[in-house]
């Protein structure tokens, strides 16, 4: 027993020692100041719960936020221990610091009212007010664009008394909390609501109320300053906690503000995010629905117009076709001799320079044959016209058989045709023409007792030839003379 006793008082002494260290660290304090805290060695601080980021119940069920933060530090350099009591509504703190039960509020504005029953200390922290106004109302610049309209604001706050005094025509609709007010005017029960900046937003965020802007213009009125209250008995309380204020380094200070304040402000908005991101994606969505479309579209056009294109070649090749054929038929018909199929005098004349140049390049002999039947006008005479027409294709069906492939066979008059023989000399010319003469003599075209003869004047191209004139002119000559000379013969000239 006397053992536990021991160690009681032993831990007591280290608790007094350990205290009395820390007071004694605190130089800045009056001897009275250390004294005291060695009486008051725990401070019963009552704070909000729901007044984030300043103080507010964490997810983890403890009391945080940025003026915790301040006190503590406060409180840690001057030797103090705080214990926190946490509260719902403002007003009941308000109540039980009236009434003595709680020794410190950690954060609040200044106002004559609480003046009566606290003590402030110097401020820690300077902070502007803003409207809080829905998307779909009108700006708000000033207190002003305020009036006769409804303002949701927190019961008990220093700017809630400030409305009240200052602008009577403001409808203020008084709330338990920050969220409370944001809700009202998110809903449209209320207009605005009046704020700083990290707190409001803080609960904006937490709670997804997304339709509720902030101006960028704050109340016109002097900047917020956040002080710590202490109970009217507790004035010692005040001064120590000013001199640790003053002693709290800014190093400290920024160090606090940036955890809390921009962990507020720079919070991630996934919402924000979610929604940018299914807006994008919904965007995306609809570009590569348009696109499929597009693209079908312009494959079936594409299609349709490869069709039409197809018919047209058809359409142009058909036409091309028949534009040509009527062309060769055309050609046919102005080189021709209609009755007999042979090629006619113009075309002679048409190809003569081409064979001539043939024969220079080449060097090859060119023959020509003039060849007329025998007194066919006795013929014409005796058995009619017609069977004048039947002799002359009968005659030029006996000398189409005797012609080698290259020869060319031309009506070149009436009863008068002619034969160019290319790479042909004269002596084969000769031989070709005898070989007609002969079957002629012998084909008996009208009936066996009537012959029909043919006579024959062949010329071979020379070189002092200017042109086809020449040669024809000799076949004719030697043609002349085998008609005069007793016709059915060849004379070669
Ligand atoms: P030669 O032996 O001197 O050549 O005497 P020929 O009677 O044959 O000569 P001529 O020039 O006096 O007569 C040729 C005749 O051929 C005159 C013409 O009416 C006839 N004739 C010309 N072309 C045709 C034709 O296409 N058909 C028919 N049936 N007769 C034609
Ligand atoms: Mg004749
Ligand atoms: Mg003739």
């Amino acid at each position: 027993m006397s053992c536990i006793k021991q160690m009681l008082f032993f831990i007591g002494l280290l608790l007094f020692i350990s205290q009395n260290i820390l007071a004694l660290e605190a130089a800045f304090l009056k001897p009275s100041e250390r004294q005291w805290i060695s009486k008051h060695p725990t401070i019963k601080a009552c704070v909000e719960t729901d007044w984030a980021p300043f103080s507010y119940i964490s997810g983890e069920g403890k009391i945080v936020g940025l003026s915790k933060d301040y006190s503590d530090e406060l409180a840690k350099n001057v030797g103090l221990h705080i214990a926190y009591i946490p509260y719902g509504k403002w007003e009941d703190i308000l109540k039980d610091v009236k009434s003595g039960k709680c020794d410190l509020l950690n954060g609040l504005y200044y106002t004559k009212e609480r003046a009566k029953y606290l003590y402030y200390t110097a401020p820690y922290l300077q902070m502007k007010e803003y409207f809080f106004v829905r998307d779909d109302s009108a700006p708000v610049h000033t207190m002003k664009d305020l009036m006769h309209k409804k303002v949701a604001l927190v019961q008990g706050y220093a700017v809630t008394e400030w409305v009240k005094k200052h602008y009577p025509s403001i409808e203020v609709i008084e709330k338990k909390s920050i969220t409370e007010c944001l809700y009202s005017v998110s809903i449209g029960e209320s207009d605005a609501f009046i704020g700083d900046s990290p707190s409001a937003r803080y609960h904006l965020e937490e709670h997804f109320i997304t339709n509720i802007y902030m101006s960028n213009i704050n109340v016109d009125r002097e900047p917020r300053e956040l002080r710590m209250g202490v109970k009217k008995e507790y004035f010692i309380l005040a001064n120590i906690l000013n001199k640790s204020i003053k002693h709290l380094s800014e190093a400290k200070q920024k160090v606090i503000r940036k955890r809390w304040m921009n962990e507020s402000q720079e919070k991630t908005n996934w919402l924000l995010i979610g929604s940018i991101f299914a807006f994008i994606l919904f965007v995306t969505f609809v570009i590569t629905l348009f696109n499929l479309r597009l693209r079908k579209l312009v494959r079936e056009k594409t299609a349709a117009l490869e069709k039409l294109n197809h018919e047209l070649e058809d359409k142009v090749e058909a036409r091309t076709k028949e534009l040509t054929h009527l062309n060769d038929k055309l050609l046919l018909a102005a080189n021709t001799d209609p009755m007999t199929g042979i090629y006619n005098r113009r075309y002679f004349f048409d190809v003569s320079q081409q064979i001539l140049a043939i024969s220079k390049k080449e060097n090859t002999p060119i023959s020509i044959a003039m060849l007329d039947i025998d007194k066919f006008k006795n013929i014409n005479d005796t058995y009619g016209h017609d069977i004048g027409d039947k002799v002359i294709k009968k005659s030029v069906e006996i000398i189409r058989q005797n012609l080698k492939r290259d020869d060319i066979l031309i009506r070149f008059g009436g009863e008068e045709f002619l034969i160019v023989m290319l790479d042909t000399s004269l002596d084969d010319a000769y031989d070709l023409c005898e070989a007609i003469r002969k079957n002629m003599e012998e084909g008996y075209p009208i009936d066996p007792k009537t012959k029909v003869t043919l006579s024959i004047g062949i010329s071979e191209f020379r070189i002092e030839d200017k042109d086809i004139d020449s040669i024809v002119k000799r076949a004719d000559n030697a043609l002349y003379r085998a008609k005069r000379t007793g016709r059915n013969k060849i004379i070669v000239e």
